[in-house]
């Protein structure tokens, strides 16, 4: 998981450029604006209490039609009138793609609603509700009930994720299993947050056909040599490999098989 800064955009700012663009508009704009700025500093206030889960009070005025605000996402943010606020979520400052906040190794794609919309349609615009997120994470994501929050929670350079190999002392490629450590993080609502979205978006069973390629890879090499130090360095040139940040799956199972029993008692096979 990774942490960003929050976009810096105002809820009714960006909804009065991309309304500004609708053909059918109400008449009393004010107490829509005033909604909106409303719903955003509940969103501020709580999130940045760490209360994520919170219900809104903040009515939807009668003015806004139902789905305007679907609307005014899916053809307005995403489409050119509001373009630049969606690729500053989803993009870094080059352009390129960002690393997806949940599981922190594919690229964004898309935008997932922190609050979602339907429920919160008063945010269904606002950037800082917008976390950058690969479709995958996104769809596994949908309803989960207590997500990491990439803007307001704070998880540094914590190694969230751990990685076990589980060898059963044969000459078979050895299993593997992910983890996220309980006391990862001093902050145990957070270490909670970071487990759970880990569990929701299917993180390890995503992951763990391509890390068993690897295993297999480093278990061929293994064979081959008794060396403790040369199949250190042949996981260490793996690590080089796989450019990711430090909490990444393939760094993560690199160091558990670094302290594994079978990088130290497979025989060789030769
Ligand atoms: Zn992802």
């Amino acid at each position: 998981m990774l942490n960003y800064p929050a976009p810096l955009h105002r809820n009714a700012k960006v909804f009065d450029l991309l309304y500004s663009h609708r053909k059918t508009r109400v008449v009393q704009l004010t107490p829509l604006l005033r909604a909106l700025h409303e719903a955003e500093k509940e969103y501020r206030l709580h999130c940045g209490q760490g209360q994520f889960t919170y219900a809104t009070s903040v009515k939807t005025p009668v003015a806004l039609a139902n789905g305007e605000m679907t609307a005014l996402y899916n053809e307005h943010l995403r489409g050119k009138n509001g373009r630049e606020f969606y690729d500053e979520v989803i993009n870094d400052d080059q352009g390129l793609p960002k690393l997806c906040s949940y599981c922190g190794e594919r690229a964004a794609e898309q935008a997932d609603h922190y609050k979602e919309k339907s429920k919160y349609p008063l945010l269904a615009v606002f950037p800082a509700n917008l976390v950058p997120s690969c479709g995958a994470c996104n769809w596994n994501l949908r309803g989960a009930k207590n997500k990491f929050h990439p803007y307001f929670d704070d998880i540094g350079s914590s190694k969230w994720l751990t990685a076990e190999i589980i060898w059963d002392g044969s000459f078979n490629p050895p299993g593997l299993r992910f983890f996220v450590p309980a006391d990862f993080v001093g902050d145990t609502a957070l270490a909670k947050r970071v487990s759970d979205t880990f569990k929701d978006a299917k993180l390890s069973r995503r992951w763990s056909s391509e890390i068993s390629r690897m295993v297999a890879q480093a278990h061929r090499y293994f064979l081959s040599t008794t060396s403790i130090r040369a199949r250190e360095n042949h996981l260490e040139d793996m690590r080089t490999s796989h450019l990711e940040t430090p909490a990444g799956p393939h760094q993560a199972v690199i160091d558990a098989m670094l302290c594994s029993a079978w990088i130290q008692d497979l025989p060789a096979s030769l």
